[in-house]
């Protein structure tokens, strides 16, 4: 059974069950697997998502949860996808593939591994006779797929915040139109980093983490990295049945592309991992200089990339310096206080091997989504135009196919697409009228005391005292 230990090294081992229901550790730290398994080599192209997915991630889970619960879970998960693909694939010749990862109900990547986390929360915590707030924050993609896949279950509650006027108008209505008790939204007069930090700040705060029995769905959460690896291993085995492949992904906390450098650990012949950002580019810049330096946000026409404090960035320094929790610790320490940190070269230098980073400005981006309808006839969302831009640019060859993760729907940022190419993309059926329905939500000032009222102590709610 694979067990979990925080990169900051003062928390306890977890089975996979408590790093679930955990999402941050208490000492601060993220959970990472003591050990990783290796791709089971049964798995290949013939088989469907939802399979495949099970035998990929049946490893990080397996001790934890019966194997026949789990793959109801994941079948069922993968149901919701309105493409018999799931992560369909498209051929743009030269070797480039872009895999849409969009075909979820709220039109972005993330509801590949939030509707599975939902379900195994619900899952664990019946079993436990619990119940949990999930408590998150958000640049927009995370909030509404952890929306749609906890409202009216009835072991959690949601608590998501996210930065006032800084996300599109689609996926704000995407959270807010969603009525039902469990569900609330604030929106933060900040930042998506100030957001960050209110929650971490909430898991630090002890009466708040007990008493309100806070979780978190971020993509902190272990689950959700580990749900992510199953694309990439899907995708390789569809476009190169076993052979070499690269991928690039459209990146702002670290988590879609650390997946993939997880899936390579695993035994997926990954040939080159990019990481592309947009103009908020605090990797490519630790990529190049070593250095991590804060910079303020700067909102761009890829809004869910608009991070300056990428958190899953510190499981690869976990990783990278063989597991130092006290250097990753002081590390990050000094990087709290005073924005500004050197990367130790050795692990500068293991980083560098194993990831190629690009940045693409606004106006690049916009002439990528309209190249791309030009040649193809096909609209594409900005996130996606940035990993497809950067890819094509980072490519070392044309030997090896390269795959660019298509993170969000052109609906979802249709502003962005009728800028760059003229075109409406027109929302899939299956979202709904969101523009009519009414929305729910509160505004309120970044610190920890405005949202307070909204984390009630679990012994207020049982009224056990
Ligand atoms: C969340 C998101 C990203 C960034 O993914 P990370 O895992 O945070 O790096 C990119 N594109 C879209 C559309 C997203 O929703």
């Amino acid at each position: 059974m694979i067990t979990y230990r925080s990169t900051r090294g003062r928390a306890p081992e977890l089975p996979f069950t408590d790093v679930l229901l955990a999402g941050l550790a208490v000492d601060g730290g993220l959970y990472v697997p003591m050990s990783l398994p290796t791709l089971n080599p049964t798995i290949d192209a013939s088989m469907s998502y939802a399979e495949l997915a099970a035998e990929v991630i049946w490893p990080f889970v397996d001790g934890a949860i019966e194997r026949g619960a789990f793959d109801d879970m994941v079948s069922d998960t993968y149901a919701q996808f309105d493409d018999p693909d799931v992560a369909p694939l498209i051929d743009l010749g030269e070797g480039v593939w872009l895999c849409d990862l969009f075909h979820g109900p709220t039109l972005a990547f993330k509801d590949f591994a939030m509707q599975l986390l939902g379900r195994l929360l619900d899952f664990e915590l019946g079993r436990r006779s619990d119940r949990v707030t999930v408590i998150g924050a958000t640049s927009g993609d995370t909030g509404s797929a952890a929306i749609r896949a906890l409202a009216d279950r009835e072991r959690v509650s949601v608590v998501m915040l996210h930065p006032e006027g800084r996300v599109s108008e689609v996926q704000r209505r995407q959270m807010t139109t969603v009525d039902s008790p469990n569900v609330t939204n604030l929106a933060v007069q900040g930042t998506f980093d100030d957001c960050q930090d209110l929650v971490k700040a909430a898991f630090g705060d002890m009466e708040l983490r007990v008493g309100a029995k806070l979780a978190a769905v971020n993509s902190i959460n272990w689950a959700r990295v580990m749900a992510q690896t199953a694309y990439y291993v899907s995708a390789a085995a569809r476009v190169a049945g076993g052979g070499p492949v690269s991928f690039s992904v459209p990146t702002g906390n670290f988590g879609n592309v650390l997946a993939a450098w997880y899936a390579k650990r695993m035994g997926l012949p990954i040939q080159q991992l990019i990481v592309a950002s947009n103009r908020n580019d605090v990797l490519t810049r630790v990529m190049a200089t070593g250095a991590l330096s804060a910079e303020d946000v700067v909102p761009s026409l890829s809004p869910s990339m608009d991070i300056q404090v990428s958190s899953n960035f510190e499981r690869l320094l976990f990783e990278a310096s063989d597991g130092d929790s006290e250097a990753v610790t002081a590390l990050l320490d000094e990087f709290r206080a005073s924005g500004h940190s050197e990367v130790d070269p050795r692990w500068m230098e293991r980083i560098r091997s194993e990831f190629d980073a690009g940045r693409v400005d606004d106006e690049e981006t916009l002439e990528e989504m309209g190249r791309v309808h030009r040649e193809y006839g096909m609209l594409i969302d900005p996130h996606t135009a940035v990993g497809l831009r950067a890819g094509r640019e980072q490519r070392a060859g044309t030997d090896v196919p390269l795959i660019v993760m298509g993170t969000a729907h052109p609906a979802k940022f249709g502003d962005a697409v009728r800028a760059a190419t003229g075109e409406n993309p027109p929302m899939p059926d299956r979202v709904g009228d969101l523009m009519d329905m009414p929305e729910h939500f509160d505004v309120i000032p970044n610190s920890l005391d405005a949202i307070r009222p909204y984390l009630p102590l679990q012994s207020e709610i049982d009224g056990s005292g």
